[in-house]
């Protein structure tokens, strides 16, 4: 596909989210975009032109669907980008890219914290049902990427801040080392969202957005997006993935994610103020035994994520609680204000332990393997949120 067309290039983001992608109904004039519910496009009456695998001609739902195209042309202007696919999910679009990407014999580098999709894919999938070598690094540390990165790695992977540790992670620097040896980087941007960073910029190759988190930011549709400037490798996807494989998004849900994505910039920027009063507090309670938030002074990863994250450090912190997986539980559950369910980047604030049998804890510092808990602020007042966290404590007795 071309370039994705955006008639508000260079106008600040929140104009941008309100206006691309958007536009009059041809038939009614509505001054919305209609949702589309069809599976399948009246033909051209000359079918020798037809490539029935393309995506560009309406045809048939999985090619795409109107409201698919015009949330792409939103999704890459949230990025500044010439183009972006939207699929089912966050994890069929980080599918997709690997999909197309990757054959028996790669190499692939992935990062020792990350979704836990990536770290199927990569730990037990793509390694053993392919034959892609498949190489796990702790991505902070970047002599260990160096040696992790040989010639002939074709895809790096990194995710930050990362979930569920919310560390962070050079993108240039690493871009740099990848690119160097020929490899491509690919970037899952969920936890900053392109709000507040835009890897593209920082020299990735490759970002992935799940949709389904703060861009939607209701908590109602599920989607998942590549952005990139590489036409051509996103016509491969597109074609590879999409149309072949078939990881679609409903229209229904594509018009969902559309709207959400209209107030998008002005949710994280009261998101990332809310956050970081939060997590301020966070680490003035005597029972909290860490608070693992980019925004504050004390994190590692401070003066790079103020590097790299130009507006703001995000909705979502990782803190521990000196005590066992039971009494983790009860807190949860004696939350007024704060949800006790998975995801994040939801309007309203979302709470989920890490329990210490987690199969994955050993990866994570040490520090995160007692009363590990990943909290995603919501829009709700913070005064609210921080007298429920301080009744909740109180209530378990920390
Ligand atoms: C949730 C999430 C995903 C997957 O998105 P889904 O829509 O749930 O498939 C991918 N990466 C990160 C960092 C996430 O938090």
């Amino acid at each position: 596909m071309a370039k994705k067309e955006n008639r508000f290039e260079g106008y600040d983001i929140t104009t941008q989210a309100v206006h691309t992608g958007s536009g009059y109904d041809a038939e009614t004039g509505a001054v919305r975009r209609p949702l589309h519910m069809a599976n399948s496009y009246k033909l051209p009456d000359d079918l020798s032109k037809v490539n029935y695998s393309s995506t560009d001609l309406l045809m048939y739902a999985r090619n795409g669907n109107p409201n698919q195209h015009w949330l792409e042309e939103k999704v890459a202007a949230l990025h500044e980008a010439d183009d972006a696919i939207v699929l089912g999910s966050g994890v069929a679009a980080l599918h997709a890219l690997f999909w197309t990407l990757l054959k028996s014999g790669d190499r692939v580098v992935y990062p020792k914290v990350s979704y836990m999709a990536v770290y199927r894919m990569f730990h037990e999938l793509f390694n053993q049902k392919f034959g892609v070598e498949t190489v796990m690094v702790d991505m902070t540390d970047l002599d260990a990427v160096r040696q992790a990165i040989t010639p002939g790695t074709r895809l790096v992977h990194i995710e930050t801040p990362d979930n569920p540790t919310i560390g962070v992670t050079d993108i240039a620097a690493i871009a740099e080392i990848a690119h160097e040896n020929g490899a491509l980087l690919s970037v899952d941007n969920t936890f900053a969202s392109p709000y507040n960073q835009k890897p593209l910029q920082l020299g990735a190759d490759f970002v992935v957005e799940a949709l389904t988190k703060f861009i939607n930011g209701h908590g109602d549709a599920q989607g998942g997006a590549i952005i990139s400037n590489d036409l051509a490798t996103m016509d491969r996807i597109r074609y590879e993935a999409q149309v072949n494989v078939g990881s679609v998004i409903s229209p229904f849900n594509a018009w969902q994610i559309f709207r959400g994505c209209v107030t998008f910039p002005l949710r994280m920027e009261r998101i990332n103020a809310s956050t970081l009063k939060i997590a301020q507090w966070l680490e003035t309670r005597s029972s909290v035994t860490f608070v693992s938030y980019p925004g504050l002074e004390s994190n590692p990863g401070h003066e790079l994520a103020k590097k790299q994250m130009t507006k703001g450090f995000g909705g979502v912190i990782s803190f521990g609680l000196d005590t066992d997986d039971k009494t983790v539980e009860r807190f949860c559950a004696a939350l007024k204000v704060v949800t006790f369910a998975v995801s994040l980047g939801h309007d309203e604030s979302l709470i989920f332990p890490q329990p210490s049998y987690d199969e994955r804890i050993h990866l994570y510092p040490a520090q995160f393997q007692k009363g590990f808990i990943r909290f995603s602020v919501g829009l709700e007042d913070p005064e609210d949120i921080i007298q429920d966290l301080d009744q909740a404590l109180c209530a378990v007795g920390l």
